[in-house]
């Protein structure tokens, strides 16, 4: 049996006036998706477990079958997994951010989205003055890179440094066992920042320096049951995103690049249907997650999120579908990570609506997907890690 699990990222929404008191996906034209639903089983599960941020990383690895409350660490392991860089056990991976500052207030959390080649002198600088026997730095993508660290520190409040842009670093610093030793690398890092060949050039460009390493997002080395242990499935990951991808690999499921996914509203829609659908000619699973839709709400574009979801229907969907009807035996998952509100332009820990049809799978009587019919539909799933084990019959689809 194949199976695909389709993922518009953030897109279930509120009702909202400008669309005549309609969610974006009903006011989309999803025929595909509305397929789905008609076609199978409708409801709503919980991705974000209580009391756990809201991020697509929490929410993807719910939706991937893996308790976020036992097996999240935070983003630091996962993004170091997608790098191919490992995590001893008993250390610590935190997200190692280069950042502009001025005059102790943080001005850029990218750095001015610093180039690879920049961002690679500056990670050499700080590998060789900063590091020790407890102690690496790790080049990653830009302004993303990583710190690993010997000790158990997720026991500290770091703070996003998207989060506080113009506010003073001072009050922002981590908080808890083992701050200082983090505050210290921290502060130590605008030593080894300030005068490097690197930040000279980029002044004289009028560009910002990377003049300080920004520690947050920290988790211990993260072990994760491998796909085919777990659901005796092996596959692929389409995504334009470093997190989701890393999730992938630390499962044991193969990153699919897809040229020209870009993770924005731009994306390549069809080459990721494409991917999907020669993946599952080949394996038993793939995971395909489109970032767009999540992007427009964040940006409060209620015309992109409709279109991002019709693109995501025509182009996605629609190819997965009519490939699998095709080929015999399937069961196919449409479902969003977490939902990200026009309203509030963030994202909100509220169950998801899903639909899914296929083998086994009891039809609903739904008429379209979206939040209300979910909300209507048969299933009121709490724990949402649990829907990847009924879909991959690991356990028996709820009566
Ligand atoms: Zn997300």
């Amino acid at each position: 049996m194949k199976i695909a699990v389709l993922v518009p990222d953030g897109a279930a929404d509120l009702p909202l006036d400008q669309l005549d008191g309609k969610t974006p996906l009903e006011a989309a034209n999803i025929p595909n998706t509305d397929r789905v639903a008609v076609l199978g089983a409708t409801g709503t599960a919980r991705m974000v477990p209580a009391g756990m941020p809201a991020g697509s990383d929490v929410a993807n690895l719910s939706l991937f079958g893996y308790d976020p409350s036992e097996h999240y660490g935070g983003r630091g392991p996962i993004e170091a997994a997608n790098l191919g860089i490992s995590v001893p056990s008993g250390w610590t991976a935190f997200r190692c951010n280069l950042v502009a500052t001025d005059s102790g207030r943080m001005l850029d959390y990218s750095a001015g989205h610093i180039g690879q080649q920049e961002a690679g002198e500056v990670m050499a600088a700080l590998e060789e003055k900063l590091a020790d026997e407890q102690t690496r730095f790790h080049q990653g993508k830009s302004y993303r890179n990583i710190m690993l660290i010997e000790g158990d520190y997720s026991g500290l409040e770091c703070t996003a440094p998207h989060d506080i842009t113009g506010e003073p670093l001072e009050g922002n610093m981590p908080e808890g066992p083992g701050s200082e030793r983090i505050i210290e690398l921290m502060k130590r890092s605008r030593d080894v920042l300030r005068g490097l060949d690197v930040n000279e050039r980029l002044a004289a460009a009028g560009r910002p320096k990377a003049d300080m390493i920004w520690l947050w997002g920290q988790g211990v080395s993260m072990e994760l049951e491998s796909y085919k242990e777990r659901f005796g499935l092996s596959g692929g990951v389409i995504s334009a995103v470093d997190l989701v991808n890393g999730l992938g690999r630390l499962m044991g499921l193969r990153p699919i690049e897809v040229q020209g996914a870009t993770g924005f509203l731009d994306t390549n829609y069809a080459g990721k249907g494409q991917a999907a659908v020669e993946a599952l000619s080949g394996d038993d699973f793939v995971y395909v997650h489109v970032e767009a839709p999540d992007e427009a709400s964040h940006i409060g574009g209620i015309e992109e999120k409709v279109k991002a979801l019709e693109r995501f229907d025509s182009f996605v969907v629609k190819p997965v579908l009519d490939f699998l009807f095709e080929q015999g035996d399937f069961r196919l998952l449409v479902c969003p990570d977490h939902p990200t509100l026009i309203s509030t332009l963030t994202h909100d820990a509220s169950p998801v609506p899903f639909a899914a049809c296929g083998v086994g799978i009891p039809e609903g009587g739904s008429t379209s997907f979206s939040e209300a019919e979910a909300r209507e539909g048969r299933f009121r799933i709490e724990q949402g890690w649990r829907l990847m084990s009924y879909l991959s019959g690991k356990s028996p689809w709820p009566a």
